[in-house]
């Protein structure tokens, strides 16, 4: 949806900054409080969810429920259960009993929704933020907004390892440009850097089409292995807000500590991808007896990049062994992660934001420590991994998170956010017990 913004805006409680999942579950949720006033800003013609990766098969990797608001408020009329009603599609989805869902379906419903919320403005980049007077000024092209709060919804960029950036171009490219930069790869020679669930998803849609295999496929990673992301229960209590209060309230070192630690429960390829992919090169090679030549390389990692006249050369480490061997590429595809930076508009505020080793010091409410007046916030969303814990990246948290935002801005509980005790006790014994002794106690008293 485009709107036209005023160009001399009413003050707003909120003026968001982006239109990704983040904002977007923070203005459904904003929408059914008529006391706050919330206005939001990206600088794209419409919705849409990381476009360059959105390969054909790529399945959600959370559960469908966990979707722009159901997590604080089921009831809410933007629920992913509201859009497939309203699509006339609840029974059919019931009976398709999926176990994940598309991708490109849930990107569907973010556009329904986007659809519903008068208050989101497309074609809209925020150029620059001002502090004036106890306000917020955001400056577009031809626009000005002010508000009391901002919150910073602009998602992650591209990580790209810097001696790779001067290549950069049609046949080198991240992974967020493989829909927009792929092509026909016949007879070609394809690397793929990174082992995660994204460089699985390019594997998986480039061995997909058996008339149009490239001549050979490469997969590097630098793990020791292509792992599984681990999905058992008690790491999915990992994305609970039990814990990300639990792991905000470590020092520092341990939650450096348990960053690494966790890396598979965030980072890996889900089971079923792992299985698809080791099935289809099970195919290619004995069913097939396909000529296409896959390579998996793992414990590698792509140290420098050359261009020849008519290739890339790829030079790799070798892990253990500290060897080095050389790729030849006719095309490759950095999968290389994403990482947050402070978008470019904040420039002028920027130095009054406090930063710790690079990042901004966040409060328990999501905001970030600056140096403006109490009752002027700046929240940030999808930034604060290293103080927050391996949910916040992810969309399970996000309505809860948004909803910790609401609550800051109001100063009211206007969303229920106790939590019930987590299954797992995280923190140290000492208080547990003395709970459990008390109750025991008291349940022992009336047994007699
Ligand atoms: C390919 C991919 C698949 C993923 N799949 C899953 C998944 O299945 N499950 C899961 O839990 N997580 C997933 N994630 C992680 C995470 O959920 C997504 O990255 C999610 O999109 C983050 O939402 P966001 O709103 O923070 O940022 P984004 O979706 O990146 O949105 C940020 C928006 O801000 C806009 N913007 C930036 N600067 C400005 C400006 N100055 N003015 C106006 N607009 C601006 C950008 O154009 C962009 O539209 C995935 C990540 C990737 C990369």
């Amino acid at each position: 949806m485009i709107m036209n913004v005023l160009s001399a805006a009413a003050v707003v409680d909120i003026a968001g900054i982006g239109i990704g999942p983040a904002n977007l579950s923070l203005a459904a949720l904003a929408q059914p409080k008529p006391g706050l006033t919330a206005t939001f800003f990206e600088r794209s013609s419409e919705f849409q969810w990381h476009a360059g990766m959105m390969v054909p098969d790529a399945m959600l990797q959370v559960h469908y429920l966990k979707d722009l608001v159901s997590l604080v408020d089921p009831s809410n009329p933007l629920s992913f259960l509201a859009y497939l009603a309203k699509q006339k599609q609840l029974l059919s989805f019931i009976n398709a009993n999926f176990d994940q869902v598309l991708r490109r379906e849930f990107n569907q419903y973010y556009r329904w929704a986007c659809t519903q919320l008068p208050n989101l403005h497309f074609n809209s980049e925020v150029r620059s933020v001002e502090f004036e007077n106890g306000l917020f000024l955001l400056k577009g092209d031809t626009w000005v907004q002010p508000a009391r709060n901002l919150v910073l919804g602009t998602g992650q960029q591209p990580s790209i390892p810097a001696f790779a950036r001067p290549h950069l171009g049609d046949t080198l490219f991240h992974s967020s440009q493989y829909m927009t930069r792929k092509r026909s790869l016949k007879d070609k020679r394809v690397v793929v850097i990174g082992g995660g669930q994204t460089g699985a998803e390019i594997i998986q849609h480039l061995l997909s089409d058996t008339s149009a295999l490239p001549a050979s496929v490469t997969w590097v990673s630098r793990r020791w292995n292509f792992s599984p992301l681990d999905e058992s229960p008690f790491t999915n209590e990992l994305y609970t807000p039990q814990y990300s209060d639990h792991f905000f309230a470590q020092p520092e070192a341990v939650r450096q500590s348990l960053l690494v630690e966790q890396k598979l429960a965030s980072d890996g390829i889900s089971q079923s991808l792992l299985q698809s992919i080791y099935r289809r090169l099970y195919e290619l090679k004995h069913v097939l007896h396909h000529p296409c030549k896959v390579r998996l390389l793992p414990g590698r990692e792509l140290t420098a990049v050359q261009q020849r006249p008519h290739h890339w050369s790829l030079s790799l480490v070798h892990g253990h062994s500290h060897v080095q061997e050389e790729l030849s590429a006719d095309m490759a595809v950095l999968c290389t992660g994403y990482a947050y930076q402070m978008p470019e508009c904040l420039g002028a505020i920027e130095p009054r934001i406090t930063r710790r080793n690079g990042e901004y010091v966040f409060n328990q409410d999501y905001s970030v420590q600056w140096d403006g007046p109490q009752g002027s916030a700046i929240y940030v969303q999808n930034a604060a991994r290293s103080q927050k814990g391996i949910a916040d990246p992810n969309l399970g948290l996000i309505p809860w998170r948004c909803a910790n935002i609401l609550n800051s801005v109001s100063g009211q509980a206007l969303y229920d956010l106790d939590e019930p005790d987590a299954f797992v006790q995280w923190g140290p014994s000492a208080a547990f017990d003395e709970v459990s002794d008390a109750r025991f106690d008291r349940l022992t008293a009336l047994a007699n």
